[in-house]
C-alpha cells in the first residue's frame, strides 16, 4: 500500500523546506494535513507530487509549494481571523485552520463548496465556515480580517477585499492575465496600500464582479 505519511514528509522536506519556507508553524501544518483526502481516490498517489491536480469542475488543488508560500506570506501567529477566496478542495482551508483562530472561506461552485465543507467537518476542523458566493465581494459581515488569501488569478485587486482588511492586514493574491500572474502581498497601512511582488505563478481564473467575467 502507498505510504501517504511518508510521501507527505518527503513533500515537505524536498519541495517546501528545501525551497526556503521557514515558518515552522506552516511546515508543521503541512506535515499534518492529509492532503490525499482532498482529491479523488484515483489521484491520491500523485497528490504529494510537485504540481497542482484536478479536483473536478475544471478547478485544481494548488501545488504544495504554492500553498506554503502563500500561507507563510500571510504572517500568521495564531490568533487571527482570516478569509480565503476559492475553497476548492478545502486543502488550503485546512492548512489555515491549523494555524489561526477562525477561517472563513468563499467558493462560487456549489458542488466543491459542499464537498469541502463535509470533509473539513469530518476531519474535525470546526473553526471553518464556508459560504457559496462570489468571493470577489469578500464576506463583509464577518470582517474585518487580519489576512485574506485569494487562490485564483485576478485581473486586478478586488476593492472589497482590500476594504475588509484590518489595519496592518495582508492580502495575498495572484494578479495578471488569464494564464500567468504575479503573486502579490498587499498590506493595508496608515499611509495606504503597500504592494510587494512575490514572484510568478499560474492559477485558474477568479470569476466574479471584481474578477474575470467568465471562463
Ligand atoms: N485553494 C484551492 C484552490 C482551488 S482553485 C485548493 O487548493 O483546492 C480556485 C478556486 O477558486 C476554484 O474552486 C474556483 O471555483 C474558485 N473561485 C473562482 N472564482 C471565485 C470567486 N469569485 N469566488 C469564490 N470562489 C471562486
Amino acid at each position: 500500500m502507498f505510504d501517504f505519511s511518508k510521501a507527505r514528509l518527503k513533500m515537505v522536506e524536498e519541495q517546501i523546506v528545501a525551497r526556503g519556507i521557514k515558518d515552522s508553524r506552516v511546515i508543521a501544518a503541512m506535515k499534518k494535513v492529509p492532503r490525499h483526502l482532498f482529491v479523488e481516490e484515483a489521484l491520491q498517489n500523485q497528490v504529494y507530487g510537485d504540481h497542482p491536480l484536478p479536483i473536478g469542475e475544471k478547478q485544481t488543488i494548488s501545488q504544495p509549494y504554492m500553498v506554503a508560500l502563500m500561507t507563510e506570506a500571510m504572517e500568521l501567529k495564531g490568533k487571527e481571523r482570516v478569509l480565503e477566496i476559492g475553497a476548492g478542495s478545502g486543502y488550503q482551508t485546512a492548512v489555515l485552520a491549523e494555524l489561526v483562530q477562525e477561517v472563513f472561506s468563499v467558493e462560487r461552485i456549489r458542488s466543491l463548496a459542499l464537498r469541502a465543507r463535509k470533509l473539513l467537518y469530518e476531519l474535525g476542523y470546526f473553526n471553518v465556515e464556508i459560504k457559496i458566493f462570489d468571493g470577489t465581494y469578500g464576506w463583509a459581515e464577518k470582517g474585518l480580517f487580519d489576512a485574506i488569501m485569494v487562490t485564483a488569478g485576478s485581473p486586478e485587486i478586488p476593492r472589497p477585499l482590500y476594504d475588509q482588511l484590518s489595519m496592518g492586514g495582508r492580502l495575498i493574491i495572484p494578479v495578471g492575465d488569464a494564464t500567468t500572474q504575479d503573486l502579490f502581498r498587499i498590506r493595508k497601512t496608515e499611509e495606504g496600500m503597500k504592494k510587494e511582488d512575490l514572484g510568478g505563478c499560474r492559477f485558474v481564473k477568479l470569476i466574479g464582479a471584481y474578477g474575470w467575467e467568465s471562463e
